[in-house]
């Protein structure tokens, strides 16, 4: 039977093209095709707007993305063996999908033919942080995508969306936060991959915000975060210490107490912090 965009259900897709997963590659992949719809819906209205999406596999979401509606779709696999299968998505959708064999972290996606701007995936875990953090940190913003639709290990989902105080608050959380706002939208459970991973999942959802007023470089909060979150349990005084020997005084100047704690401070004080050592 059809999966309902006529083409056979991703088990019989695997097996005809004698596909198993590869560990190394981070392939625990979806074949239910209800929850990848559900996963392209979470990006929001797919029509308007080119799609790119990272590590396709054997193509459930692909085929969701365009089951959604999507005008055009991208996929960058660096696993050749999964290419022939996805030709045969490309061949249901003629002109829709474009195929590019590689590696997503050394690819510029803002130079892609059909200019992607809501990128939607079901990452492969050993990357999917680093991807993350060169999508939140394009050499422009506003960034060349509007949304990021992201399936993370649920425990990084909540270091991405984590407030100031929680145990889950740190670098991520910032880089994060400062100028896009991420929500986490659903879990997705072990059992529903194939092979099923050690841990549950969640859909993240990210959209670029404006850069707030006075910001500073992302190269000086991204160094602030590191020397604060570096030394976690220590009073911020000390903990910047290795940044700065006017930590005192910068902290005093930008309104945080010289005794508070890194997972204190919100995301709006360590703006004021690393602008205020960038103008030092
Ligand atoms: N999207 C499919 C699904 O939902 O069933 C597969 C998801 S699987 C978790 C991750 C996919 O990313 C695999 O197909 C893997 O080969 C691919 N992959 C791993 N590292 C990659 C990289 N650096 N660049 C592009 N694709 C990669």
């Amino acid at each position: 039977m059809s999966a309902g965009d006529g083409l056979p259900p991703l088990s019989k897709v695997m097996a005809s093209h004698g596909l198993s997963a590869k560990k190394s590659l981070g392939q625990n992949f979806l074949f239910d095709l209800n929850l990848t719809r559900k996963i392209a819906r979470g990006a929001g209205d797919l029509s308007q707007c080119a799609v790119l999406e990272v590590g396709p596999g054997p193509g459930g979401l692909t085929r969701a993305l365009l089951m959604e509606g999507a005008k055009h779709v991208t996929v960058i696999e660096k696993d050749a063996r999964c290419l022939p299968i996805l030709e045969e998505i490309s061949a249901a959708y003629p002109d829709q999908l474009n195929l590019v064999e590689g590696d997503a972290l050394k690819i510029d996606e803002a130079a892609l033919p059909a200019h992607p701007t809501k990128v939607v995936a079901n990452l492969p875990y050993n990357v999917g942080t680093a991807l993350l953090v060169k999508w939140l940190t394009p050499n422009e913003w506003l960034p060349w995508w509007q949304s990021l639709t992201l399936m993370f290990q649920r425990e990084v989902a909540e270091r991405i969306v984590a407030a100031p105080g929680a145990k889950a608050y740190g670098r991520l959380a910032v880089l994060s936060q400062w100028r896009a706002r991420p929500t986490i939208l659903f879990d997705v459970p072990a059992s529903a991959f194939v092979p099923p991973p050690k841990v549950t999942s969640s859909v993240v959802h990210i959209e670029p915000l404006p850069e707030p007023e006075n910001a500073p470089r992302r190269t000086s909060l991204e160094r602030v975060t590191a020397a604060a979150f570096g030394q976690r349990r220590k009073m911020l005084r000390a903990a910047l210490k290795s940044l700065t020997p006017q930590a005192e005084a910068l902290l005093e100047a930008t309104g945080i107490a010289p005794t508070s704690r890194a997972e204190e401070v919100d995301v709006a004080g360590f703006c004021r912090l690393a602008k205020a050592f960038e103008d030092a």
